[in-house]
């Protein structure tokens, strides 16, 4: 669903900013739903976000709302220039997020992208998923290495070092079929002690080729909620021209 949405949870209240984007680039995760909005019409899509982002740039300003979320269905680098360019109208001295596969995550990126959106603070969110990489690569077919892992957490601590306004923060998934509880638990505990944060996406399952969803137990989400910046359950309300409707909207993950 593409849209914008207010919400406000332990994050505080912030504008969640859904975007019409290209296919992801890798395209391989098993899970992976937004293929169902992506698009390879390249007007389609400037003119689909261009409306989305007036009506954030409305919503922030009129709510005045100081965090502002973007996701896109692949990584915030694979979006027009036209719409990252737009976007700056709801970035500048706000905290922004974005979405990012690994690979377009680097000090070099990271630099330009402060430099062009001019945010009081960026946090990239990054889909790893699972600290194991059998889960990870193996079973979710995320193709992100260990290696890729320790980089970013290299990456995270010179950022923080040189005082650049940058979070990086992951993605971890529970309630699949095939991701154990204490896979889940051990990756939140792994990836807190190397990245600014950690957001627990509880998975829905989208499509028939889909893996099954799992039952969570009260262990894991207590656990999940006390341990993670915020716990991902789904289902939110959309506010779409100053009308709100109830939809259920898989977020994350790139
Ligand atoms: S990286 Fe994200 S957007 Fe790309 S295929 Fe995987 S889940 Fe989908």
């Amino acid at each position: 669903m593409i849209g914008v949405l207010v919400e406000e949870d332990k994050l505080g209240k912030r504008a969640v900013v859904i975007l019409k984007g290209f296919p992801c680039s890798w395209g391989k995760c098993i899970f992976c739903p937004f293929i169902i909005e992506q698009s390879c019409r390249t007007s389609e899509i400037i003119t689909t976000n261009s409306a989305v982002i007036k009506q954030a740039i409305e919503v922030v300003n009129r709510q005045q709302i100081d965090r502002v979320a973007v996701f896109n269905g692949s990584s915030f680098h694979e979006l027009p220039f036209v719409s990252i360019d737009e976007l700056t109208s709801v970035s500048e001295g706000r905290i922004f997020e974005i979405e990012e596969r690994s690979e377009f995550v680097n000090r070099r990126s990271v630099v330009s992208l402060l430099k062009l959106l001019r945010p009081r603070k960026l946090i990239i969110r990054i889909g790893f998923e699972n600290y194991y990489e059998s889960v990870r690569n193996d079973y979710l077919r995320k193709g992100i290495p260990q290696s890729e892992i320790l980089r970013i957490a290299e990456l995270r601590r010179m950022l923080s070092e040189e005082g650049l306004p940058v979070e990086l923060w992951t993605y971890v998934l529970f309630g699949m079929e095939g991701i154990s509880e204490e896979s889940v638990k051990y990756s939140v505990i792994k990836f807190k002690e190397i990245l600014d944060g950690v957001i627990a996406v509880k998975y829905h399952r989208y499509l028939p080729n889909h893996p099954e969803e799992s039952s969570v137990s009260k262990d894991l989400a207590e656990f999940l909620e006390r341990e993670c910046n915020l716990v991902d359950w789904g289902g939110e309300e959309w506010v779409f021209g100053g009308e709100e409707r109830e939809g259920g909207e898989e977020k994350g993950s790139v």
